[in-house]
């Protein structure tokens, strides 16, 4: 067995200071029904406890810790808007600002989100310095919902989008983006939409557009335009789709899409809500899921990019389970024979016929439609 590579893990506390509040879920607003209201569930705890599980889990031993650091405002137009960061700035300036629905700009969250964006293009830039090959940006709050001009979904930086053009600007012809969160990683689709330099994959719930914030549907009809099309593949998954499910779609889809693009960089942006006790999502992966997922995407990544991949953190909101997949996703990506780690919880309904049936109907979709995915080329 080849020696294990260690993980570098990119952090840094001050991204604890983003308060999204309490209230009914994530409304951030009291009507006044309940006793007790709940935290917003993208809060500080789920990330406390995935920096815990890594520094006290069995996987310790393998992870290598990096400070992460803030991004200047400069290096965030590579993927937003100057008018949109100006927003945002003017936003922090006046004391915040709800900028969306559950999307709660406070005392503190700018600073986080900078800290977010830094700490991700810090790891991605020393995957790129050939200072280690697999590097991990444990971030909050989330990006993969940020698109060029807005905010969306928790998310005001798009941490892989700036990373993802960290790398084309440093020489990378072609970079793939598979995104497992529960949710459409519609901020990176958007970002790269009319791009063949990035190949955008996203599996999720099949939840369509949630108004002006989220317009994207996540449709199989969503291509990608201009030299990008083709360049964008949505993978819809009905809910409950489970390990089978997930595994069955990286086989059918998302394996040979990225054999055929042949990346250079591979980025896998994960999140947790994809398990089957999310509050957020209804896709019932457990900790084996993710970490056959992690495994698969290090194959990919050791075929296409001598090894290299980043995995940036996003959504995974359950407090204690969410950190346990995060290390079953992370000992998937070292390839370690056995897990380190058991389930404390997994349960696992028999759904799954149907997923795949949905999976076999979505690839002959992509052959026919997508020119670099048809059959025979
Ligand atoms: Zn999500």
């Amino acid at each position: 067995m080849a020696e294990v590579e260690k993980i570098h893990v990119f952090w840094e506390e001050g991204m604890l200071k983003h308060d999204t509040g309490r209230g009914v879920f994530d409304t951030g607003s009291d009507p006044g029904f309940l006793d007790v209201l709940e935290k917003h569930p993208e809060n500080g705890d789920r990330i406390r406890n995935m920096v815990s599980i890594l520094k006290r889990g069995p996987i310790s031993p393998f992870i290598s810790w990096h400070q992460g650091r803030h991004a200047s405002v400069s290096e965030l137009y590579s993927f937003h808007s100057p008018e949109y960061i100006n927003e945002l700035e003017e936003a922090d300036k006046a004391g915040g600002k709800t900028i969306c629905c559950g999307t709660f700009l406070n005392p503190g969250s700018w600073e986080a989100a900078l800290l977010a964006a830094g700490t991700t293009l810090s790891a991605m830039k020393h995957i790129l310095d050939g200072h280690g090959n697999i590097a991990y940006a444990l971030v909050r709050p989330p990006g993969h919902h940020a698109q060029p001009t807005q905010a969306d979904g928790y998310c005001f930086l798009n941490n892989a989008g700036l990373a993802i053009q960290l790398a084309l600007d440093f020489g990378r012809a072609k970079v793939a983006v598979i995104d497992i969160d529960v949710h459409y990683g519609n901020g990176t689709a958007e970002g790269f939409y009319r791009s063949n330099e990035v190949l955008t994959i996203s599996l999720h719930m099949n939840h369509g557009s949630w108004g002006p914030s989220h317009p994207q549907s996540g449709t199989l009809d969503e291509l990608g335009e201009g030299v990008g099309f083709g360049y964008n593949i949505n993978i819809p998954l009905p809910n409950g789709s489970g390990d089978r499910g997930y595994e069955y779609a990286m086989k059918e889809l998302v394996i040979p899409a990225v054999q055929k693009f042949e990346p250079d960089m591979i980025v896998l942006v994960v999140g947790q809500d994809s398990s089957a006790f999310d509050p957020n999502g209804r896709q019932c992966l457990t900790m084996d899921g993710y970490r056959e997922i992690g495994r698969i995407i290090r194959n990919l990544a050791n075929t296409h990019c001598n090894g290299q991949l980043l995995i940036i953190q996003e959504g995974g909101y359950h407090i204690t389970y969410a950190a346990y997949c995060l290390h079953a996703t992370l000992e998937g990506a070292m390839y370690l024979q056995n897990p380190l780690l058991s389930d404390p919880i997994a349960y696992y309904p028999e759904d799954e016929a149907f997923t795949l049936k949905v999976i076999d109907q979505m690839k002959k979709h992509y052959t026919k439609n997508v020119p670099f995915l048809k059959e025979n080329t």
